[in-house]
């Protein structure tokens, strides 16, 4: 029994084609799916009867059941959705007056394991499959249409964030799919600028998708020297910081907005100093063209780390400003409800002792190198 949420278009009139139906009953199918929200092969009512008589053997619509939900006050809404197992993973709906997004996990934790991620100190458990991430646009937008009653025809969530749970480009397999079944004009929908893959930096990953799907591109960067980012990232290990920027300038030529946007988490004595913002300038400028976005650090337990003070993010953003960057600050939304940037945790079982390496390790702050001209 297949779960059609796991298929994008191609592959969904592939599966048609081979039962002997047509094309066209694919795309219908697909409508009825992604566009109407609709699970009950009975109620296509323009599909052969036929064909409206043997789906349900063959195949099934499902999203993960919802195992809990909860709103903070400021409407953030988020769920968390058992992925079976003993692993459940969160996904945030984010309502702003011009737009909606959601923001979609990609694994049961993560096996990066940076040191200000709450998801990174549970460990890993698995990949999520197309279905489960595609499950969790599906069962919000269909959701909060039934809540919300925008206008027939609108959507309720315009824009997609792959900023949940996990590491996106370490699950290319199940996320390709996915994204396609988001841009697709009989899916969701979405354009390519409104969809955004975030990455803590898988180097050969990031071209995969500059050629096979580019959408817009967030990088997490949260250093500018390799030797603090090997502690904060693990990952900055394989893929050090001028490899990163190199496959950066190569996703601008393909990419859907002609700048890369890089996330910077704000730890309070970290890497919030205004030397570590001049490096950061000398870094990426006249290099990648790009947006900064400094998220100031959502503290969760254990994690031994502070957020840094408003007056230093302000002065951070001041240097990159006045270098001619375009730099926001991210505001804080739901962490009444620990859905705030790095603090979805949902449920892991760790397979891999990931959790074990970060609680072990300290983070040793070497200054950041001189300017060289
Ligand atoms: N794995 C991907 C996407 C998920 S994390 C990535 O790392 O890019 C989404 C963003 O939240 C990343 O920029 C991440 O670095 C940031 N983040 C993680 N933990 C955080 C925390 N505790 N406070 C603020 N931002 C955090
Ligand atoms: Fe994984 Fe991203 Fe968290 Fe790092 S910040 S541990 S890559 S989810």
């Amino acid at each position: 029994m297949v779960n059609l949420l796991d298929f994008d278009l191609d592959t969904l009139t592939a599966r048609c084609e081979q039962l002997g139906e047509k094309r066209f009953r694919a795309v219908q199918l697909f409508r009825w799916i992604h566009q109407r929200g609709v699970s009950d092969f009975a109620q296509m009512s323009d599909l052969a009867r036929s064909l409206r008589e043997r789906l349900p053997s063959l195949a099934r619509v499902a999203a993960p059941p919802v195992a809990s939900e909860q709103a903070s006050d400021d409407g953030t809404t988020k769920w968390l959705f058992d992925v079976g197992g003993g692993n459940a993973v969160e996904t945030v709906y984010i309502p702003e007056p011009d737009r909606g997004t959601l923001c979609v996990s990609s694994q049961a934790g993560c096996a990066v394991g940076c040191r200000f991620c709450a998801t990174g100190h549970q460990g890993f458990s698995r990949n999520l499959t197309t279905a489960e991430i595609v499950g969790q646009l599906w069962f919000a937008e269909h959701e909060l249409r039934r809540r919300l009653g925008p206008a027939a025809g609108e959507r309720a969530i315009d824009n997609v964030v792959m900023m949940g749970m996990g590491e996106p480009l370490q699950n290319y397999g199940a996320l390709l799919p996915a994204l396609r079944v988001m841009l697709d004009d009989h899916g969701y929908g979405l354009s390519r600028r409104r969809v955004t893959v975030s990455t803590s930096g898988v180097v050969p990953m990031i071209d995969r998708l500059r050629e096979d799907c580019p959408v817009a591109l967030a990088v997490s960067l949260h250093a500018s020297d390799d030797a603090l980012r090997d502690q904060l990232v693990p990952l900055n290990r394989k893929y050090p910081l001028n490899e990163l920027l190199e496959a950066c300038v190569r996703y601008l030529e393909a990419a859907p907005r002609d700048f890369i946007t890089f996330e910077y988490c704000m730890l309070d004595g970290v890497n919030d100093t205004l030397e570590q913002a001049r490096a950061l300038v000398r870094l990426v400028r006249d290099r990648v063209a790009c947006k900064l976005n400094l998220i100031p650090f959502n503290p969760f337990a254990d994690s031994g780390l502070r957020r840094s003070p408003p007056e230093r993010v302000a002065a951070f953003a001041g240097v990159l400003q006045d270098a001619g960057i375009v730099t926001t600050v991210r505001r804080t939304r739901g962490d009444d409800i620990a859905a705030a940037c790095g603090q979805l945790a949902g449920e892991v079982r760790d397979r891999t002792r990931v959790s074990q390496r970060i609680a072990r390790g300290t983070i040793t702050v070497v200054p950041a190198a001189p300017a060289r001209r």
